[in-house]
């Protein structure tokens, strides 16, 4: 059977050193294989053993403001996780140990970039057990002030979001991409997170953004961008939308099949819309990769051939 359809880990320990965006500390992180159907763990290598354990998943998500916190039991917490998360994804990590001697993931150059680099390099191992997915059977969507996310049946993970920003060095911003790992490796990994110089008093009063500067976020000023290298794509900003996307949604442990789309959506819709996704048990239902794709294969057949043309057209 194709690789695709099995758990991978990583072939070897790697370690990042860094600062995190918010709290500004400095932090070294390993990454480290994991058996088949570990899932993604983070460890705190600066707490007590016995709580030092955090799983990322959707259900120990608890502070989505700026960036995307998961705790444990004991209130020990890992932040801005997402950008690593959207790295493992696009690599195909499945199951990792995250050890950490710190709060926060390293910011990096605010993008997935140097994740998904040194993982592609010291690459990846099958494992034996396949992987899962959910399998979204019908719509579930959330809103909140204009803003919105949701969940379409679709044969094949993918990606719509759109942004609106009153500003014109962003504007009205929109990608439509599959969930491929190449193509997200190319062409959304590099974008970087984003902020505005007129907030950056404000996030630094409330503690946020204590080690953010132009090295690992583009900047917004009066005149538009004030990084002198510019952007990297046209549209970095609605790239990044969609990488913070593909990290968060990473959290649900396994493959999403089916089709997400975000108006202006963010790390706290992104994660209301798991929670919504998961509680409404008749709209998605759990199988492997490879059944999802037979699943996928047989409701294609038995659809009227006008039907499934527009099924095919809209992805
Ligand atoms: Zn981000």
């Amino acid at each position: 059977m194709n690789s695709k359809y099995f758990q991978h880990t990583l072939a070897h320990t790697l370690t990042f050193v860094g600062r995190g965006l918010h709290s500004g500390l400095p932090v070294r992180m390993m990454l480290q294989p994991a058996d088949p159907d570990t899932g993604i763990i983070f460890v705190r290598s600066d707490v007590p053993l016995f709580q030092s354990e955090i799983t990322a998943r959707w259900y120990n998500v608890t502070d989505t403001r700026l960036s995307t916190t998961v705790s444990n039991r004991f209130g020990v917490k890992v932040s801005t996780i997402e950008h690593l998360m959207a790295a493992l994804y696009v690599c195909g990590i499945d199951n990792a140990r995250i050890v950490l001697n710190g709060p926060e993931v390293p910011i990096m150059d605010g993008s997935a970039e140097p994740f998904v680099r040194m993982i592609q390099q010291t690459g990846t191992r099958q494992q034996k057990a396949e992987r899962r997915a959910i399998v979204i059977r019908r719509q579930v969507r959330v809103e909140e002030k204009g803003k919105s996310a949701s969940f379409m049946p679709a044969p094949v993970p993918w990606i719509d979001m759109t942004i609106e920003f009153d500003n014109d060095a962003i504007g009205h911003q929109e990608l439509s991409v599959p969930m491929d790992r190449a193509l997200l490796a190319c062409d959304v990994s590099a974008a970087r997170t984003f902020g505005f110089q007129e907030q950056i008093d404000t996030l630094r009063k409330l503690g946020l953004a204590k080690g953010g500067s132009l090295q690992n976020a583009v900047l917004i000023g009066d005149n538009g961008v004030i990084n002198q290298e510019g952007l990297r794509y046209e549209d970095e900003f609605v790239r990044h939308k969609v990488l913070d996307a593909v990290g968060d949604l990473s959290l649900a442990g396994m493959t999403i099949v089916g089709r997400f789309a975000g108006l202006c959506s963010g790390h706290g819709l992104n994660n209301q819309l798991l929670r919504q996704l998961l509680q409404q048990e008749d709209a998605w239902f759990l199988t492997t990769v490879s059944g999802a794709e037979e699943y996928w294969t047989w409701t294609q057949s038995e659809l009227p051939n006008a039907e499934k043309r527009s099924q095919l057209t809209a992805i």
